[in-house]
């Protein structure tokens, strides 16, 4: 399994990098962002949609920059999850990634740009032609989706990184630059329900930080994710659960998921509902089963659909506990 072979440029500033991009394009040439490297370099060695060109993060130092209300793209995981100045909500998604080792170069871009994944995608490439090949990184072969048969269009691998949920509970800004200019948006609505594209990014485009709201801090919260083993894996159901109160008030209640879908989701409209009439156990079934009606897993990881839907409503139910 050796990497294709690729050119390695390495700005040391925005600006650079956003020059090299325009070079690239220009050029017609494809190229992909690197950052810790800890998803892009295995799915390269697998052959998955390697490109020409890689264009490294790591020597950009303004994208390093951690406080409580600024999160830059290249802040490593493992520094997220030790620093007082990280949400605590964020601190626990963070150190639930993977293992220490991978923490120390997994960056927080790099986890909200997680690749998607399927069993039939991430896989070498001699397993895939065994199976006449995956719509989702063969498709010069025109090859259908193995997860949905018979069709090419629609590809439906799962979205499994775990920053996301909680960013989505703590009303997060995602910050992109590209040579056009900047832009922000909430990141509800950086994501993008396909499996290919995943997210609104231009080709030319990146993530150089995340903002959170002065207020964040006021938020308690859990995260909780199911996981084949204890040890370090991905999300096969995670649940983000943030709250604000004043006294018995509940004033603002957010429910995310990930390792569900496409795409991680902010569940708002099944929590609005209770939140006017709560009533401790019963909201918080009711808000459990209504999430687990609307989430629909389809089966390309390690567990079932049925498993993982389940498990989604037992872990919300979990992470509201506090809120009784
Ligand atoms: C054994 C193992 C276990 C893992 N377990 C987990 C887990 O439990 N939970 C989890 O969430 N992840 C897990 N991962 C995946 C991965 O390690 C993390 O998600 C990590 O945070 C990815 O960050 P990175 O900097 O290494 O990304 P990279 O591999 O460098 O990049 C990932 C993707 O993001 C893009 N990208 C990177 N930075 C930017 C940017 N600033 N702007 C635009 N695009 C960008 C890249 O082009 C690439 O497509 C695991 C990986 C391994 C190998």
């Amino acid at each position: 399994m050796r990497t294709p072979p690729y050119v390695l440029h390495s700005p040391t500033s925005l600006d650079e990098a956003l020059e090299i991009v325009n070079q690239l394009l220009q050029a017609d040439e494809e190229f992909d962002w690197v950052a810790g490297g800890t998803d892009l370099l295995p799915n390269y060695k697998w052959h998955l949609n390697a490109k020409g060109h890689v264009i490294s993060l790591a020597k950009i130092n303004e994208l390093s920059t951690l406080s409580e209300t600024h999160i830059g793209s290249m802040v490593r995981l493992h520094d997220l999850s030790e620093s007082s100045l990280t949400h605590p909500l964020i601190r626990k998604a963070a150190g639930s990634v993977a293992s220490v080792l991978i923490r120390r170069s997994a960056t927080v871009g790099g986890n909200i740009c997680l690749d998607t994944r399927c069993f039939w995608y991430n896989q070498s490439e001699e397993w895939r032609e065994s199976i006449d090949w995956c719509h989702k990184c063969d498709n010069h072969t025109a090859a259908d989706c193995r997860v949905i048969p018979n069709q090419n269009e629609l590809c439906v691998a799962t979205y499994q990184a775990d920053l996301a949920p909680v960013l989505m509970c703590l009303n997060a800004t995602i910050h992109l630059a590209s040579p056009n200019g900047k832009r922000e948006m909430p990141i509800t609505h950086f994501f993008a329900l396909d499996g290919m594209k995943k997210n609104v990014l231009e080709t030319n485009e990146l993530v150089t930080h995340i903002t959170l709201p002065e207020n964040s801090g006021e938020f308690e919260g859990e995260y909780l994710k199911l996981t084949q083993r204890k040890s370090w894996d991905f999300p096969e159901a995670g649940i983000a659960a943030a709250w604000k109160k004043s006294g018995s008030n509940i004033d603002e209640l957010h429910v995310a998921s990930t390792g569900l879908e496409s795409i991680p989701r902010l569940h708002s409209d099944e929590v609005v509902s209770e939140i006017d009439n709560w009533n401790g156990e019963d909201s918080i079934n009711k808000i459990s089963e209504v999430i687990g009606k609307s989430i629909k897993p389809v089966n390309n990881t390690n567990f079932k659909p049925s498993y993982r839907r389940k498990m989604a409503k037992v872990l919300i139910r979990r992470s509201l506990n506090k809120l009784k």
